[in-house]
């Protein structure tokens, strides 16, 4: 079966690539490189034993993408392909609606054009806005704070409504919680340009002496060590995700909302230990003002994907820092260029 993969040299789509092709599956993987280095197909390449077809274009540009789907023989498509940093969307809210609802609409009018009637949309767990309660199921209201958030939002409600108007597409959004980790040997990771805005990657350039120190957001929020709590998922299991629902709702015609979480929460603390313990060095840090806009804890209930799905988170936190820490310490600087 041939996947398109949009945004599949990215951190997610890469690992997801992998794991395609592991269950036998073609991906062809469409990028604009705009986050990306074309090194990554070299490494895929390495770790699966095979290179995916690779077409660098834009998702807003329709005829690239009629002629990827059309050429390619595509079943179904993966859509991780935007922007995902939330200061910068406060900065650039019109890139973000661009890139992500505009691209978003681009893609599907261009499969509508080709009959390709299957759709995986990277969603996030920043739809709940500040939940109520822990865990989070499905059903729980959604708001956005921020324009990325809101981008993510809209183009769950625009897929929603294309989906009504037209029953026989299969259209899954997948709400990620945090991602982290890296392929176990190393060879794949994440790597942010600039200072990075997440926890993990931030932790990891302190470890491998890029950055100082690392400031921890406020220690006085209402849990149990004060610091920040969420549900980080290995991206491997994330990718696996991706394969369990092509799998399993390639043939149930309907809009799939699920959750990808482990169900546990861990926070900025036993993160930072955790991490010491994983690559043997301290991490410094120091506790600064909390960051505007951050929730106190977010956790998923991830028992609907278990169910539906038959997937489940199966890496501890311990392969999260340890392979994390592997792909950190053997590219310090991230993939060449
Ligand atoms: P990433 O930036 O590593 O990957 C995104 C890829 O999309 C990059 O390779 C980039 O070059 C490409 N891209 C961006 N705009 C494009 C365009 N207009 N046309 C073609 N390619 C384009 O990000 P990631 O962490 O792998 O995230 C993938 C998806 O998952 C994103 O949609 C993101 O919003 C979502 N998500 C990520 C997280 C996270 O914490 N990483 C959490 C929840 C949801
Ligand atoms: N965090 C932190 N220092 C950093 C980056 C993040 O203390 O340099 C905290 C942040 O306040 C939150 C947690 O780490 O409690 C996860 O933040 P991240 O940006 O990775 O993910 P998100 O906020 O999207 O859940």
């Amino acid at each position: 079966m041939n996947v398109l993969v949009t945004g599949g040299a990215g951190y997610i789509g890469s690992h997801t690539c992998v794991q395609l092709i592991e269950a036998g599956m073609t991906p062809v993987i469409f990028d604009n490189l705009y986050n990306a280095k074309a090194a990554v197909l070299d490494r895929i390449e390495k770790v699966a034993g095979k290179r995916p077809e690779f077409i660098q274009g834009d998702v807003r540009d329709k005829s690239a993408l009629v002629a990827a789907l059309k050429t390619h023989d595509i079943h179904s498509v993966i859509h991780f392909a935007g922007l995902k940093a939330v200061g910068e969307s406060v900065e650039k809210p019109l890139e973000y609606y661009d890139n992500n609802v505009n691209g978003t609409l681009v893609l599907v009018d261009a499969m509508r054009a080709v009959g390709v009637k299957h759709l995986v949309f990277s969603s996030s767990a920043t739809v709940y806005g500040d939940p109520a309660s822990v865990p989070i199921t499905e059903s729980f209201p959604t708001s956005a704070t921020n324009p990325y958030g809101r981008s993510k939002l809209m183009v769950e409600e625009c897929l929603t409504d294309f989906q009504k108007a037209n029953p026989e597409w299969t259209i899954t959004l997948l709400r990620y919680f945090n991602p982290v980790g890296s392929h176990p040997t190393g060879e794949m990771g994440e790597d942010p340009q600039g200072i990075p805005n997440n926890l993990m990657p931030f932790v990891s350039q302190v470890a491998v002496g890029r950055r100082d120190f690392l400031s921890i957001f406020g220690n006085d929020y209402p849990t149990p060590d004060g610091t920040g709590v969420r549900d980080y998922i290995h991206v491997m299991d994330l990718a696996d995700g991706h394969i369990a629902a092509l799998k399993r709702l390639n043939h149930r015609k309907g809009l799939h909302i699920y959750n990808l979480g482990t169900g546990n929460g861990s926070s900025v603390l036993d993160m930072v230990k955790a991490f010491e313990l994983a690559s043997g060095k301290q991490i410094p840090y120091k506790i600064v003002d909390r960051r505007p806009g951050d929730i106190a804890e977010c956790w998923a209930d991830p028992s609907k994907a278990n169910k539906d799905l038959g997937w489940a988170a199966t890496r501890s936190l311990q392969d999260m820092t340890t392979d994390g820490w592997k792909w950190q310490s053997l590219n310090p600087e991230g993939y060449p260029e």
